[in-house]
C-alpha cells in the first residue's frame, strides 16, 4: 500500500512553503493555497537562528540561503541614553561551532524567493494563488477543503489540511478552540524599515546585530543583503491595534517615532531620523491551547503559536514545526491523526515555553530606573560562555 499522502496547505508564508518542501522530500504530494494574488517578495529582515538553519540544511537549501544571508559576528547591546555598551557578545565562528549551524540574518523577501523557487522546481508541489481557504470537512478516508478562487467556489481533496495561514488564521477559527481563543495585543508596536546603506550612518553598517535598550522601548538594527541595506526595528509601548489588513502596507507617522526616540543618544537618533518611511505593526500573541488540531487538520507557524518577536523566534519556530510534522508523518504514514498527535506532543510545550520566554525578554528590554540599572549590571558581568549557554535551549534544539 502506498504511504504517499496528499497534503493541502493553507498559506504560502515561511511555514506553508517550508512544510511543502519538507513533505515533498518524503515523497508526498502537496497543494499550497495562498489567498494573495501574487506571492510578493515583501518584508524586512529576519534573524534565522541555528535551530532553523539546520532544518534548511537538511532540506538542501542552506547553500542557496547563504547567497543572500549575512552572519553577524557580534551582538552589541547599548544603553539608549548615552550609548554605553552593556554587553558585547562576539560569537563569530564560535556560533556555528557551538550551535551546529549558522546564525543568519536575511531579508524575508530573499527567504521567500528561495522557498518559492525550490517549490516551483519540485513537481510534487503545486502553489495556487488567489485561493482562500474557508472551511473543511473530514471523513474516514480524507479531508475536503473548501475555498474561493477569485469569484468561484473551489474544493480540494487530500489526506491532511495544514493551517499555515498566519496570525488571524481562518483554519484556526474553524477548529473551535474555545470562546477566548483570539490574538492578544501586547501593548507594543514594531516600526520596521529597510534603509539603503548610502543613507545610513556609517556605524550602522558593521557586521553586527545591535540592540539598544531604553525605558519602554528598544531598537534593533543590522545590515542585510551584503551590507547594501540596514534593517531597523523600533519597538515602543503603544495602544495602536492596527486597522486590519496587511501590516506590510501600514505606514507609520515619522513624527511619532522620531519624537519617541528624541531623548536617545545621537547615534540611535541619527539612524531613526534617516528613515523616510516606516511600516507599523501591532504585536500579538495567543494564550497556549491544549491542541492545534481536529480530525486531519492541524496548525503551524503563527496560526498555531504567534510570538512576540523579542527572541526573534516566530519564523524559526515555524520552521521547526515543519520538520517535526514531516518526521511524524514519515513515522505514521496514512495514520494522519497519529502523526498529528505526535507533532502536538512535541511542539505544544516548546511553543508554550517560547511564548513565556519571549514575553519575559520584552519586559526585561523595556525596564526603567533601578530595574534597568540592575539588568545592565548583570548583563555586563556575564562572560561569553554563560551568555551563549543561555541561548542553547533555543539554538541547539533540533526538530
Ligand atoms: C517586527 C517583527 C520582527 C520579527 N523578527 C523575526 C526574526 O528576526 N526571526 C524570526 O524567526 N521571526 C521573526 N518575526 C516573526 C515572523 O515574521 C513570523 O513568525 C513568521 O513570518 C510567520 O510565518 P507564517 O508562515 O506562520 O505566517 P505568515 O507569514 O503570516 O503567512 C501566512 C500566509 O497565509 C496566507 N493566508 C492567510 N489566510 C489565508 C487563507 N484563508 N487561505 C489561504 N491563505 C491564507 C497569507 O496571505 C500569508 O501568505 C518577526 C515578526 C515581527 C512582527
Amino acid at each position: 500500500m502506498s504511504t504517499q499522502l496528499h497534503a493541502i496547505v493553507a498559506g504560502a508564508g515561511v511555514a506553508g512553503l517550508t512544510v511543502a518542501l519538507a513533505l515533498a522530500r518524503y515523497g508526498h504530494r502537496v497543494t499550497v493555497l495562498e489567498r494573495a494574488d501574487v506571492i510578493e517578495e515583501v518584508g524586512a529582515g529576519l534573524q534565522l537562528s541555528p535551530n532553523a538553519t539546520s532544518v534548511y540544511r537538511d532540506l538542501g537549501l542552506l547553500e542557496r540561503l547563504l547567497r543572500f544571508a549575512l552572519a553577524p559576528e557580534t551582538l552589541r547591546v547599548r544603553r539608549a541614553r548615552d550609548a554605553a555598551e552593556v554587553m558585547n557578545l562576539q560569537y563569530g565562528p564560535l556560533a556555528e561551532l557551538r550551535w551546529g549551524a549558522p546564525h543568519l540574518v536575511i531579508h524575508r523577501a530573499d527567504l521567500q524567493r528561495v522557498l518559492l523557487e525550490a517549490a516551483a522546481g519540485n513537481p510534487a508541489i503545486t502553489v495556487k494563488t488567489s485561493t482562500s481557504v474557508l472551511g473543511f470537512a473530514a471523513s474516514s478516508d480524507g479531508i475536503q477543503v473548501g475555498g474561493r478562487m477569485g469569484p468561484a467556489n473551489v474544493r480540494f481533496e487530500g489526506d491532511i489540511l495544514i493551517g499555515a495561514d498566519g496570525l488571524n488564521s481562518a483554519v484556526r477559527e474553524r477548529l473551535g478552540l474555545g470562546e477566548g481563543d483570539r490574538p492578544i495585543y501586547s501593548g507594543r508596536t514594531a516600526w520596521r524599515a529597510v534603509l539603503p546603506a548610502a543613507q545610513a550612518p556609517r556605524e550602522a553598517l558593521t557586521l553586527e546585530t545591535n540592540l539598544w535598550l531604553g525605558p519602554k522601548a528598544h531598537l534593533v538594527h543590522y545590515p542585510l543583503r551584503g551590507g547594501d541595506v540596514v534593517n531597523i526595528v523600533a519597538i515602543v509601548e503603544d495602544s495602536w491595534l492596527g486597522d486590519g489588513g496587511d501590516f506590510w502596507q501600514q505606514q507609520g507617522d515619522i513624527r511619532f517615532i522620531r519624537g519617541r526616540y528624541a531623548s536617545w543618544h545621537r547615534q540611535a537618533r541619527t539612524l531613526i531620523d534617516a528613515v523616510p518611511e516606516w511600516r507599523r505593526w501591532p504585536l500579538f500573541d495567543r494564550v497556549p491551547t491544549q491542541r492545534w488540531s481536529v480530525d486531519r487538520v492541524v496548525l503551524m507557524g503563527d496560526a498555531a503559536h504567534p510570538l512576540l518577536p523579542f527572541l526573534a523566534q516566530g519564523a524559526c519556530m515555524a520552521v521547526e514545526d515543519t520538520a517535526t510534522l514531516a518526521k511524524a508523518i514519515a513515522t505514521h504514514g496514512k495514520n494522519v491523526n497519529a502523526a498529528i498527535a505526535q507533532y502536538e506532543k512535541i511542539r505544544l510545550p516548546r511553543a508554550a515555553e517560547m511564548r513565556i520566554a519571549s514575553r519575559r525578554q520584552g519586559a526585561i528590554y523595556h525596564m526603567s530606573g533601578p530595574l534597568a540599572f540592575a539588568r545592565d549590571l548583570v548583563m555586563s558581568r556575564m562572560n561569553r560562555d554563560r551568555l551563549m549557554a543561555r541561548l542553547d535551549w533555543i539554538y541547539k534544539y533540533r526538530a
